[in-house]
């Protein structure tokens, strides 16, 4: 959920540093270094892409290895300038904090839904609970699209580090936070969002070389909250289970022939 205020703590706890960080990190660091081009999943979402104007008809150059998910840049989303730049901790993260939005359950799958929820989600961390910026690193929307949260979150990622945010009270400096579109305590999550969730979290455990079965935990787990809802909390350790398995086995890259259509995550059959 991204609604706690006392998140923001955080926020207000780090602004001493805000000089010294300045200083060492020397000015705004640019988003939108992810091409779209190369890696849009669908028809679907490449006909969406075209209709959103030529700045996302780039050709690809992917930064991210091939095992990353699609992420949207804020850029991509129109995010507002942070009020300051996010601190970046110069040390990886050691959990990965599972959130729900707490937000309509939204039928609407489009990439221009999730780029407005993304937005949505700045000004209400902005400019109701008044942060920096959004609280979150990532965000996945229902229809399982990626985005950036935070500023400097993907750059971050890349250089396996992490640009604090403020989504966990007391753990901003150590985690990265993905809020995932809806509200999950009666709603089962919907299978294109679990699915972007499952390439996500292989995505960040291995960026930052981190144990899925230690480091994925739900925002319950720190702080006096239902979040990410009961129904996605009870799927944390099918989660964990689901990414280590990705890890594993062969990566999307050495599998590439298309082929591999069968799900991999087994439909959600109720609390067991
Ligand atoms: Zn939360």
């Amino acid at each position: 959920m991204i609604a706690h205020s006392e998140d923001g703590a955080d926020d207000r706890d780090r602004d001493g540093m805000l000089v010294t960080r300045r200083a060492l990190i020397g000015g705004v660091v640019g988003a939108g270094l992810l091409s779209v081009g190369a890696s849009v999943q669908n028809v679907a979402m490449a006909d969406e892409l075209s209709a959103a104007g030529p700045e996302f008809k780039s050709g690809g150059h992917a930064a991210f290895r091939a095992d990353a998910p699609q992420v949207y840049t804020r850029s991509q989303w129109n995010a507002r300038s942070p009020k300051r730049p996010a601190k970046v901790r110069g040390k990886a993260p050691d959990r990965i904090v599972i959130h729900h939005t707490a937000t309509a359950n939204s039928s609407d799958r489009s990439l221009g839904h999730a780029f407005a929820l993304s937005r949505k989600i700045q000004k209400w961390h902005m400019d109701s609970n008044g942060w920096d910026d959004a609280g979150q690193q990532l965000t996945i929307s229902r229809g399982g699209i990626v985005m950036e949260g935070r500023n400097k979150s993907l750059k971050a990622i890349r250089a396996n580090d992490l640009a604090v945010g403020a989504h966990v009270l007391h753990h901003n400096d150590h985690t990265i936070g993905i809020e995932n579109e809806g509200t999950y305590t009666k709603k089962q999550v919907p299978s294109r969002l679990w699915d972007s969730l499952v390439e996500t979290c292989v995505w960040l455990c291995r960026s930052y070389d981190l144990d899925p079965s230690e480091a994925i935990v739900g925002h319950r787990d720190y702080n006096n909250t239902a979040c990410p809802g009961d129904r996605l909390y009870a799927r944390l350790p099918e989660l964990r289970r689901s990414v280590a398995a990705r890890m594993d086995g062969p990566s999307s890259s050495d599998n590439a022939t298309g082929g591999q259509e069968a799900p991999i995550f087994p439909p959600f059959d109720g609390f067991g």
